[in-house]
């Protein structure tokens, strides 16, 4: 499936708390140089500024990979709540 008809197709209803967390902001600063997460999530969630991750957990496709893809096992990754995060319109 192509990533942007993905994104076209989707909608997102957003929870209020984020179902993803960065366990330790310091490991990103100081060990993760190449900021893995910043590449291989497909909804552009994490954002390096400055000094610090942050995580736009609305945009968050819930294809998992970054339960695999961070090497330093730092991002705590939970399905949202019934009802909301991503919701597949049937064509
Ligand atoms: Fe932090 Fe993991 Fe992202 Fe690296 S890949 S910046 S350790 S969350
Ligand atoms: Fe990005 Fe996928 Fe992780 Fe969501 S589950 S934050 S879309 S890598």
């Amino acid at each position: 499936v192509d990533i942007e008809e993905l994104q076209y197709l989707t909608r997102f209803v957003s929870d209020k708390e984020s179902h993803l967390v960065i366990k330790d902001h310091d490991i990103c600063k100081t060990k993760c140089k190449e900021k893995y997460c910043t590449v291989f999530c497909p909804g552009e969630v994490y954002k390096w500024e400055g000094d610090r991750m942050f995580v736009g957990f609305e945009g968050c496709h819930e294809c998992g990979s970054c339960r695999i893809g961070c090497p330093f096992n730092n991002i705590e990754w939970r399905y949202p709540k019934g009802g909301l995060g991503v919701v597949f319109r049937l064509a």
